[in-house]
C-alpha cells in the first residue's frame, strides 16, 4: 500500500558525498520546478491511501521558496 510521497526536489546539494546514492552536489541540475510540483501534489491527492509527503534532495533548502510554496 502506498502511503507516502517521497519528492527528490533537487539533485543540488552543498555536500558531495562519496556515499550518496543519488550522486547529488554543487554541480547537480534538475530541480522541480512550481509548476511540477503542484501537478505532483495534485496527482497525490487522488491516491486515498497516501499521507504522507517528503521532501529530499539533494539539498531541498537551496530551493526554500519552491519547497515552502510546497
Ligand atoms: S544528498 Fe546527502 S549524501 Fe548526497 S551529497 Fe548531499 S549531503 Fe551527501
Amino acid at each position: 500500500m502506498l502511503t507516502g510521497i517521497h519528492v527528490v526536489l533537487t539533485y543540488q546539494c552543498t555536500g558531495e558525498c562519496d556515499h550518496c546514492f543519488l550522486h547529488c552536489g554543487p554541480q547537480r541540475e534538475g530541480t522541480f520546478t512550481l509548476l511540477q510540483l503542484r501537478e505532483l501534489l495534485h496527482e497525490s491527492k487522488k491516491i486515498p491511501t497516501v499521507d504522507t509527503v517528503y521532501f529530499e534532495g539533494g539539498e531541498p533548502f537551496l530551493f526554500y521558496a519552491v519547497l515552502l510554496e510546497g
